[in-house]
C-alpha cells in the first residue's frame, strides 16, 4: 500500500503567515485534512504530521515520514509577501531534489494551474529543512498568498476543487488512480448529469446524460442561453448553439439579486468550468464569489457582475 505523509505547515503557537484574523496554520490544516481524506478513500495510507492545532518541530515532521517509510511527503502552506499584489501558486522542492520529487511537484503544479489559479509561479528549488531532512520524495505546496485578497477568494471558493485535484495528482505520483486524470480534468459527475437532464427537459437538448461535459453539452448550454434571451428580451436570435456577436450583444447583466433560468445557465456555466456553485437559479453571495473567481482566472475585471465578457468567456 502506498503511503503519503500529509504535513500541515505550522500549528500551535506558530501561526505561520497572518492576515488579520486569518492564520496560515488553519488554512494549511483544513486543506491537509481534506486532501488526506480523499487519498484514504482511494486506498492510500495517509500519515499526518498533525491533525489539530498543535506545534510540531520541523525535524519531527521529517522523522514521522522517515519512520513510516513514506512514498511521498507533501507539506501544505500558504505564501505571504509584504506586497499584497503578489499572488499565485508555487510548489517547492529541495535544491538537490530527486527526479521523483520533481515530477510530483511539476504534476501537482500543473494540476492546480489547470484547475484555475491567479498566477502560475512554477516549481522552485529551495533549501528548507522539511524537504532536506525527509527521505521520501518531498514537495511543499504554497497554495496562494494569504495576504492577497483574490488568492483567499480562490482558496475559499475553489476549496473542494483544489482538494480534488491535489489528491488526484498526489495519488497518481504514487501510482494510484484516485479519479480524474491527475491533471485537473473532471470525472463523471452527478451535478453535470443534473445539468444535462435539465437541459433536456427544459430545452429539448437531447443530450446523453453521462455526467461528462463535452462540446455537445456546451452547445446545448449556449442554445438554452439563446432561447432564454429570446423569451425574456425578445432578442430574436437564431438558436444555433454558437456564441457569436449577436448573442453576445443580447446579453444583459446578471448580478446579486437576479434570479431565474438565466441565472441557472450562468451557474451551470460556472460549474462546468470548475467554479462550484449551487444550481438554485438565485444569484446570491456564493454565485457572486464564483463569478469574481472566474473573472480573475480569465483576466476579466472581477466585479462579480456577469455581463457580455463574462458570458463570452463562460460559453467558450
Ligand atoms: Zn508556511
Amino acid at each position: 500500500m502506498a503511503t503519503i505523509v500529509i504535513d500541515a505547515g505550522h500549528g500551535g503557537y506558530d501561526a505561520g503567515a497572518v492576515n488579520g484574523t486569518r492564520f496560515e496554520k488553519n488554512d494549511n490544516l483544513r486543506m491537509a485534512l481534506a486532501v488526506g481524506e480523499r487519498l484514504q478513500k482511494c486506498g492510500i495510507k495517509v500519515v499526518y504530521t498533525r491533525t489539530s492545532d498543535v506545534f510540531v518541530p520541523l525535524l519531527e515532521r521529517s522523522r514521522i515520514s522517515n519512520n513510516n517509510n513514506a512514498d511521498l511527503f507533501v507539506s501544505f502552506h500558504r505564501n505571504s509577501a509584504s506586497n499584497p499584489i503578489a499572488n499565485g501558486v508555487e510548489t517547492l522542492v529541495y535544491i538537490n531534489a530527486s527526479n521523483k520529487a520533481l515530477q510530483a511537484a511539476e504534476a501537482l503544479q500543473q494540476a492546480l494551474v489547470n484547475a484555475g489559479v491567479q498566477s502560475n509561479r512554477g516549481v522552485k528549488r529551495v533549501n528548507l529543512s522539511v524537504l532536506r531532512e525527509t527521505n521520501a520524495p518531498a514537495i511543499l505546496l504554497e497554495l496562494g498568498f494569504i495576504n492577497n485578497e483574490q488568492d483567499n477568494v480562490l482558496f475559499d471558493t475553489q476549496f473542494n476543487t483544489y482538494a480534488d485535484v491535489i489528491a488526484q495528482s498526489l495519488a497518481k505520483s504514487v501510482g494510484v488512480n484516485c479519479g480524474g486524470s491527475g491533471n485537473g480534468d473532471t470525472t463523471p459527475n452527478a451535478t453535470i448529469r443534473n445539468i444535462q437532464s435539465t437541459l433536456n427537459a427544459r430545452y429539448g437538448a437531447g443530450l446523453s446524460v453521462d455526467g461528462i461535459w463535452g462540446p455537445l453539452s456546451q452547445k446545448a448550454l449556449i442554445r438554452a442561453l439563446q432561447i432564454e434571451l429570446n423569451m425574456n428580451y425578445g432578442a430574436g436570435l437564431i438558436v444555433d448553439g454558437i456564441f457569436g456577436p449577436r448573442t453576445k450583444a443580447a446579453i444583459r447583466n446578471l448580478s446579486q439579486g437576479s434570479r431565474g433560468n438565466l441565472v441557472w445557465i450562468l451557474q451551470a456555466g460556472l460549474f462546468v468550468k470548475g467554479f462550484e456553485t449551487t444550481l438554485d437559479s438565485i444569484f446570491g453571495a456564493n454565485t457572486a464569489n464564483q463569478v469574481r473567481a472566474f473573472q480573475t482566472a480569465n483576466g476579466l475585471i472581477a466585479d462579480g457582475i456577469a455581463g457580455t465578457n463574462t458570458f463570452e468567456a463562460l460559453m467558450r
